[in-house]
């Protein structure tokens, strides 16, 4: 049979029906998904250590023959120890695995083992404490090999070590790849199986797509093993690159395509226009905000749709900034839509912006799930005749059946919640609207890259004046009672404050009980004179909305939360907040907690409790949110710690996932993709067809559909 890349990997020998199984729920389908996975790392089997040479401190690979093996008996009920004891020409080494049980089943006394791990010197030898391990040979077999097996694939060079799936373990995925390549018939270096036109590979010297699928598996001996697992051999580049130059074309490509469209309205900027706009400023723009302002009624009056990301920290003021934007379209006489990504912040923004438009003759409606019939219907037709010039809602705006008389400029609030895949909606929606999103997650560049590529980004950077830093602090448990009597202090100022605990999902049940109690006692014991609200993740979103709002009104003081207080919740009279179990959340979710205080005049403070003891990450995280407030640096210390799936929970923020490309370590790769596709997006004449295969590479490789 011959097979290609799209060919199922059951056709390979030794590939049956559980193994299909267990293949496919790591995302492993098709020959192309196993060979565009990269090993973990590489071991250097060629240059094997004595073992009579070990060195203490040193992570290294060594090969020998089990002497003998077993469980130890340790004090400790529970605890188990398996020891082997393994030789080769030079001498002896012992290994220790600890609570592995099951290797009693695994390692047998005369097979012939690779070890791989760091090397511990104790009083009784040289010892490998849990190494990864892998069996070259079994007892029988050696006698027949020799001491020193002959070489294969598995041994006597580099080997790739790739993380296990189910029962596969390294070696015998090792033995499948290498099938897979050496039966793979249809060549991968022709298009469509190559992403990368000829000309880009040319000229950035990158190998053909064949060789570097061999030699990113299995190298040639004079790789460098350093090289190697930094995944910077000429092959891994290649594949890594023609990763990100897919997306980025798909990207690149869309964003040509719009270029060449006409928006069916015109808006214009004259004077009265402006003066139009300058009546509802309530204050005097930033630096930031005036440039950001530019930047979209630029856009504005241009011919083609505008697709723009407005991001900008919590509290930047990136609402006015849209306002403004939508002043200078309703003086056109169109419709503009604004979406927030829950009925609470709709609200606040309905709120916010009738006030801010009041000088103005343009009325706002608010149209949320929760009207009632009538009422819903009254507001439907104040859209549909345009006597609505400015629409508030949820993203459910989109969905429902809301007709405009003439949208022309869609605002999406808190972008990270919608996505890429959304965002389309749009589209069939207005008939080619201006679209601003903006986001209050400072996202770094090489996401933003990836996740809004083609979007063109304007940066609200400095803070309207008078703001204060947050004073934050990080203190361990035992100093609760002095946290809880800070709070107190500002809360006989008149002051309110946040509490928070954290959410571990798989006992939400359980936390949100801990959060109720400890609300209980908060109330009863700590601050019996105030008022202690709770608002928690299991609350219907109705109840939700009505503690907030207690809280927003100022008639709740401590607001006891198991959620992260919903993104752009504006209580300026909140200026403390507690963290209980800081330890727990990630950098990102700390940042945008701390953003719910310090949004007054006054002076603020976030305490961070934490309970010992804490993993080095944790400190890490710990340490970067005190000494910074800058959200862009937090973002991409984030990105480090934590890598980019935790950020959003990808799939739903429309990130693609990477298959061999890693945004934090391949960073550089992607920044030269973008600008490779933009260049060569424009030197494309036939579009569509370009468009269609890069669709259908999108679907292939990132599982991406329908986007237009
Ligand atoms: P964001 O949405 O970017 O988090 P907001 O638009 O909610 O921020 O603005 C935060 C607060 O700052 C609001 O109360 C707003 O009225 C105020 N604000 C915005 N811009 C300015 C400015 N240039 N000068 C003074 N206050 C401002
Ligand atoms: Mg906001």
């Amino acid at each position: 049979m011959k097979l290609s890349l799209s060919t199922s990997v059951e056709v390979l020998t030794g590939v049956g029906p559980r193994r299909v199984a267990e293949l496919a729920r790591v995302g492993i389908v098709t020959l192309d998904d196993f060979l565009l996975r990269f090993p973990l790392r590489y071991e250097d089997r060629s240059r094997l250590v004595p073992l009579a040479q070990l060195e203490a401190g040193r992570t290294s690979t060594v090969a020998g023959t089990i002497a003998r093996c077993g469980l130890r008996p340790t004090r400790r009920p529970g605890f188990t120890i398996f020891e082997a004891v393994i030789h080769d020409r030079s001498g002896r080494a012992r290994a220790l695995w600890f609570n592995q049980r099951f290797l009693r089943d695994v390692l047998r006394r005369g097979q012939q083992v690779v070890l791989y791990g760091k090397v511990e010197s104790t009083p009784s030898g040289t010892q490998l404490t849990n190494p990864d391990y892998e069996v070259l040979a079994e007892a029988g077999e050696v006698e027949a090999l020799g001491v020193e097996p002959k070489p294969s694939i598995h041994h006597g060079r580099i080997v790739p070590v790739y993380e296990r799936v189910g029962s596969l373990t390294a070696r015998i995925q090792r033995d499948l790849v290498h099938q897979a390549l050496e039966r793979l018939e249809e060549p991968p270096d022709d298009p469509p199986n190559d992403p990368l036109p000829r000309p880009v590979c040319e000229e950035m010297a990158l190998p053909a797509r064949r060789e570097a699928l061999w030699h990113t598996h299995f190298p040639p001996d004079d790789t460098d093993l350093d090289t190697l697992n930094r995944f910077r051999t000429p092959g891994q580049v290649r594949l890594i690159f023609e990763e990100f130059f897919v997306f980025q074309l798909g990207l690149a490509l869309r964003r040509r395509e719009r270029q060449g469209e006409a928006k069916p309205h015109a808006i214009r900027v004259d004077a009265s226009v402006r003066s139009a706009a300058r009546s509802v400023l309530p204050f005097k723009l930033t630096a930031g905000q005036r440039a950001a302002l530019a930047e979209i009624v630029e856009d504005l009056q241009r011919p083609e749709p505008m697709h723009r990301l407005l991001q900008g920290d919590v509290g930047v003021g990136k609402t006015v900034v849209a306002a403004l934007a939508a002043v200078v379209v309703m003086e056109n006489g169109l419709q503009v839509a604004l979406m927030a990504p829950t009925e609470l912040l709709a609200e606040q923004h309905a709120r916010t912006l009738t006030q801010l438009l009041q000088p103005t003759r343009f009325s706002v409606r608010l149209v949320t799930g929760s009207l009632n019939a009538a009422e819903r219907r009254v507001r439907l037709a104040a859209v549909a005749s345009g006597e609505a010039a400015l629409v508030i809602g949820t993203h459910a705006l989109l969905e429902e059946p809301v007709t405009f008389k003439q949208l022309a400029f869609v605002v999406i609030d808190e972008q990270h919640r919608f996505g890429v895949l959304q965002r389309a909606r749009l589209r069939e929606k207005g008939v080619l609207p201006d679209v601003l999103v903006m986001t209050a997650t400072p996202i770094p560049r090489t996401l933003a890259l990836t996740v809004y590529g083609d979007l063109d980004v304007s940066t609200i950077r400095d803070r309207p004046p008078g703001r204060q830093p947050v004073k934050t602090t990080v203190r361990p448990e035992s100093r609760r009672d002095a946290a809880h009597a800070f709070i107190r202090h500002e809360l006989t100022r008149g002051r309110q404050a946040y509490i928070v605990y954290p959410l571990v999902e798989e006992s939400e049940k359980i936390d949100v009980r801990a959060a109720a109690a400890m609300a209980d006692t908060l109330q009863q014991d700590v601050f019996p004179e105030y008022r202690v609200g709770l608002v928690h993740g299991r609350l219907p979103a109705e109840d939700k909305g009505r503690v907030m709002t207690t809280f927003a009104q100022g008639e709740i003081d401590v607001l006891v939360s198991t959620t992260v207080v919903e993104v752009g919740v504006d209580v300026p009279n909140a200026t403390s907040m507690l963290v209980e179990h800081a330890e727990r959340f990630g950098l990102a979710q700390l940042h945008q907690l701390r953003g719910r205080v310090g949004r007054g005049a006054e002076a603020s403070h976030c305490i961070l409790l934490y309970q010992s003891p804490l993993s080095d990450d944790a400190r890490a995280r710990l340490k970067t949110i005190a000494a910074t407030e800058d959200g862009f640096l937090i973002a991409e210390k984030d990105l480090e710690l934590r890598g980019p799936g935790d950020l959003f929970g990808t799939r739903q923020a429309g990130l693609p996932t990477l298959r061999v490309g890693d945004l934090v370590r391949d960073r550089d790769l992607l920044l030269r993709a973008h600008a490779t596709a933009q260049v060569w997006a424009g030197t494309l004449t036939n579009l569509s067809a370009a468009r269609r295969s890069v669709d259908e590479a999108w679907q292939r490789r990132f599982g991406l559909v329908g986007i237009s």
